[in-house]
């Protein structure tokens, strides 16, 4: 067994440190002028795992309705959906069937198989405290961490030398990714993902999406490409080191050593074969960057900083975006958008289309710049130069919604209040800004919350 699958185990601290870091970032990683948009449904279905229960003293279901309102989400349909757990597994066998799966395999997989209901509780989670973006690198970037990452960088050499050669995909990535996502193997969770995944097929508000997870699960034990009792991970199914979904396992994942299996979770090579596999079809340019730090000019109009507006280099440059340290750009015509994520006080960021690569493999902004930054420091490269406005308060979700209540009673229409910073509510905090002097960077600080309650 591998080194990082014997502590795959959860210490008391790393358990609670991604519990943290997992709440926090399913509610909103990003409380800046370029948020991410769509994040409840992308980060259900993505590679976050919310914090795997620990053993002994696993948290029951809350027996609440969940906090999306969603007809399928109340506590009488989650216990009356639980009740027919047996039915709806049944009702699956002719898929499974279809898809090559014995009965054998289907009766010893389901016969004793019980509903998670927990896992309930962490779909509709929306926590009242997040974390700010910085909080987030300094979490996930930390000198243990490229430590620990140029070690297994220099004991697999051998096989990221082959895995570049055969996928064309930067090395650093990849064991940037096996960091930030599991910690290298450490921290990945421990629900079986047979049982996470029948469970949210069965009950609540994501079924369509889940059958298929749990239907891929069953393929994938019966094909025997992982070890039954190692298909362990997150609530939402993710399992192995770098986190893939059964449905993205069975898209990706390659058999690297040619020992017939596609063992993403105990073959190294397969493992890091399959990752850069998932990255090159996701569009990897090979031999490019991410992306770049850059100094914004407060000048700036921060409506340009969105996902959905990508500009050339060089129309970045003529707006006045430049690097920290005066370098010059590598390739002018290429396209970038810009990310801001703590407004004119902190860096910004020119994504490349490596970038918007690594966001399919986890779509949340600060979790995909994590795994940036931490190959450029893999790669030997320097922290970030600018400082993060650190004295800034990450506003609650009850401010959230407050703040959009007070902007919606000025006149501005950002759409239903929901606590989430998307682009209507930015942009009415801009417009907000520039009537009281701040620069309008669409940043939703303490001070524009204040301001908007002395109005
Ligand atoms: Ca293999």
């Amino acid at each position: 067994m591998r080194a990082w699958a014997k502590i795959r185990k959860l210490t008391g601290l790393m358990q609670k440190l991604r519990t943290a870091l997992t709440a926090a970032i399913l509610a909103t990683a990003v409380t800046g002028a370029a948020a991410a948009q769509d994040r409840d449904d992308r980060y259900i279905t993505g590679t976050i795992s919310p914090p795997a229960a620990s053993p002994g003293n696993a948290p029951e279901w809350s027996g609440e309705s969940g906090a999306s309102g969603h007809p399928l989400m109340t506590a009488p349909a989650i216990r009356a959906a639980a009740a027919s757990f047996p039915i709806c597994l049944e009702r699956m066998w002719p898929a499974a069937a279809r898809r090559g799966v014995s009965r054998e395999t289907y009766h010893a997989v389901t016969a004793s198989l019980t509903p998670d209901l927990r896992i309930m509780d962490l779909l509709d989670n929306q926590p009242e405290f997040t974390k700010s973006f910085w909080d987030y690198l300094d979490v996930l970037v930390t000198d243990v961490r490229i430590a620990k990452g140029r070690e297994l960088l220099q004991k697999y050499r051998a096989t990221f030398d082959a895995v570049e050669q055969a996928y064309g995909v930067d090395r650093y990535i990849l064991a940037a990714i096996w960091g930030v996502e599991t910690n290298y193997g450490t921290i990945g969770g421990d629900r079986p993902v047979v049982r996470s995944t029948a469970t949210l097929a069965c009950i609540g508000r994501r079924q369509n999406y889940f059958r298929e997870e749990f239907l891929s699960t069953l393929e994938i034990i019966q094909r025997g490409d992982v070890r039954p009792d190692h298909l362990v991970g997150s609530w939402a199914g993710a399992f192995g080191p770098t986190q893939f979904m059964p449905t993205a396992f069975k898209r990706y994942a390659v058999d690297f050593d040619h020992d017939g299996r596609r063992d993403v979770v105990d073959s190294v090579p397969d493992l890091i074969a399959s990752t850069a596999n998932n990255l090159r079809k996701d569009g990897w340019v090979n031999g490019q960057t991410w992306g770049y730090e850059v100094v914004i000019p407060a000048t700036l109009n921060f409506a340009l900083a969105d996902r959905r507006q990508a500009m050339t280099i060089r129309e970045w440059e003529r707006v006045g975006v430049v690097r920290p340290n005066g370098k010059a750009f590598a390739r002018p015509d290429e396209l970038a958008y810009l990310l801001v994520p703590a407004g004119i006080q902190g860096p910004g960021f020119l994504m490349l289309a490596n970038f918007n690569a690594i966001m399919k493999y986890n779509p949340a902004e600060a979790y995909a710049l994590a795994i940036g930054h931490l190959s450029d420091r893999l790669r030997g490269g320097e922290r970030f130069a600018q400082d993060w406005p650190r004295y800034e308060r990450v506003l609650s979700r009850n401010e959230r919604l407050e703040l959009q209540q007070l902007l919606s009673q000025q006149g501005y229409d950002i759409g239903d209040p929901d606590g989430h910073l998307g682009s209507k509510t930015r942009s009415a905090i801009r417009d907000f800004q520039g009537k009281i002097g701040q620069v309008p960077d669409g940043f939703a600080s303490a001070e524009v919350l204040e301001r908007l309650r002395a109005r």
